[in-house]
Order: C-alpha cells, then sequence, then structure tokens
C-alpha cells in the first residue's frame, strides 16, 4: 500500500501545540520555528562526508572517497545522509519527536532532510521508514520514523510506502548496545512484508529513520529490501551520531 504526498500531514495536528520553540518554551509566531540563537547552535551536517555512511570529514576529500569502516567493509546501504549532528539539542528534538509524539517540528525536520538528502531523493522512487514491531507499535502508537518519511515524501513529492518493512521479532532497545552488539541484535530483525516484495522489486529505496547511531539499523533494513529485490537502497535521517574520534579524514 503507497500512501502519496498529497495527503499531508501537517496541519490539523498542528493546533495540539502552541506556537512555542522547538527547543525551548520561547513563543514564536508559527509551529515548527527555533528561536535564532538556539538556531545557531544547530549542528548541520554537510560536506566533506564519507560518500557511503555520511561520516563527517574534517578536511575536504576526493569525490567519493569512503572512511575507514566503509573501505574495510561497505554496508549494503548505498548512501547514507543526516541533517544534523546528534547533540545536545538535536537530541531534544529527537526525543520530543519519539517519545512526547511532537510533531509540529515535521515539516522543518523534512526540509532538513531533503536537503541533506538531495543527491539521493534525486534517484529514489520511494520512501520506507524503519518499522516497529506491531506490539511496539500498539504500546507506543506510533512510529516516528514513519512519520519522519511522510513528512519528507510531501516534501520531496515522492511515494512513501509505511509497510513495505516489518520488523519480525521484538529485540531489546539498541540504546547503550555496542556497535557490535547492535548489529547481533538487528540482523535478521527486518523483512519485506508479504505482498510488498513486488513495491518492492527493481525501486530505488530509501530508508527514513530518526537517528544513524552505528546504521546497524538500517544495514539490516538495507539487507532485506536488497534480498527482496531493491535496485538500490540509500538512508535519510534526520540526526546522526558522531563520535569525537571518528571525525576524521581517511588517513
Ligand atoms: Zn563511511
Amino acid at each position: 500500500m503507497l500512501w502519496h504526498p498529497k495527503a499531508l500531514v501537517s496541519g490539523a495536528v498542528d493546533w495540539i501545540w502552541p506556537p512555542r520553540s522547538l527547543l525551548s518554551s520561547a513563543l514564536v509566531d508559527r509551529p515548527g520555528v527555533i528561536e535564532g540563537p538556539l538556531w545557531a547552535r544547530l549542528r548541520f551536517l554537510d560536506a566533506p562526508r564519507c560518500f557511503c555512511c555520511g561520516l563527517p570529514f574534517e578536511t575536504p576529500e576526493a569525490e567519493g572517497a569512503r572512511c575507514p569502516t566503509c573501505l574495510a567493509e561497505a554496508p549494503d546501504f548505498s548512501r547514507a545522509r543526516a541533517a544534523l549532528l546528534y547533540d545536545d539539542l538535536s537530541r531534544t528534538l529527537v526525543l520530543d519527536l519519539k517519545r512526547a509524539g511532537r510533531r509540529d517540528g515535521l515539516k522543518a525536520f523534512a526540509a532538513w532532510m531533503a536537503r541533506a538528502g538531495a543527491e539521493v531523493l534525486r534517484e529514489t522512487d520511494v520512501l520506507v521508514p524503519t518499522p516497529l514491531h506491531w506490539s511496539k507499535l500498539a504500546q507506543r502508537r506510533f512510529n516516528q520514523a514513519a512519520w519522519l518519511a511522510q513528512a519528507l515524501a510531501a516534501q520531496a513529492q515522492k511515494p512513501c510506502d509505511l509497510f513495505a518493512l516489518e520488523r519480525r521479532r521484538r529485540r531489546k532497545s539498541q540504546e547503550g548496545l555496542s556497535a557490535a552488539l547492535r548489529r547481533r541484535n538487528v540482523a535478521g530483525a527486518f523483512v519485506v512484508g508479504t505482498g510488498a516484495s513486488a513495491r518492492i522489486k527493481g525501486r530505488a529505496v530509501t530508508v527514513i529513520d530518526d537517528v544513524f547511531t552505528t546504521g546497524a539499523t538500517v544495514q539490516a533494513c538495507a539487507r532485506a529490501l536488497l534480498r527482496a529485490g531493491a535496485a538500490r537502497v540509500d538512508v535519510i535521517t534526520l540526526a546522526r551520531v558522531v563520535r569525537p574520534n571518528s571525525l576524521s579524514p581517511i588517513a
């Protein structure tokens, strides 16, 4: 089942939240705005970066340069792009979205993600959110990755397939796990849903998630999509974790 971007995601829900800044209690003139001083502290990610996983480089590198991790073992996704560095400020945005279900930032988030992933979106056929296990969805009642995918689909005028991927096992939270444990925790956790293969086969798919931490989740999603016949898989997230010792160019 494809969701089409004409079905706008904002509007009806904007009134739920008073027009306050996304990052403070300051009153703003419309929903989804951040006052100047805090806006200036947001760290948007841009080139130079690893062509594959999007890791920022400190110095310019040749077009298509990859970080040591991607050179050692290329992930199944082709390119991962993120709008924001995951830090104290962007963590507030993510947690308000993920835990409080705050939706008034979605249009802004989609605009930032569209900018960060412009090259990816130009070649994308369909956006697919990382799924929650059905029991977790029933508990939380929303999937923030699906909200981001819908908002970005509206922004980019691309279709969004909310049900292409299924999470077939509920695993423990990825929070606090090492990269290796995260990979093990989500390996094989995702599958292209029954009847969805025909919608995925031969298509350029972009996986949408809130945060790229180690890439384990989107890697597992990419593997499932490629197994189902996707022509390629890219990734766009709202934020990306960059560990201090990983902010370095290729040696
Ligand atoms: Zn990389």
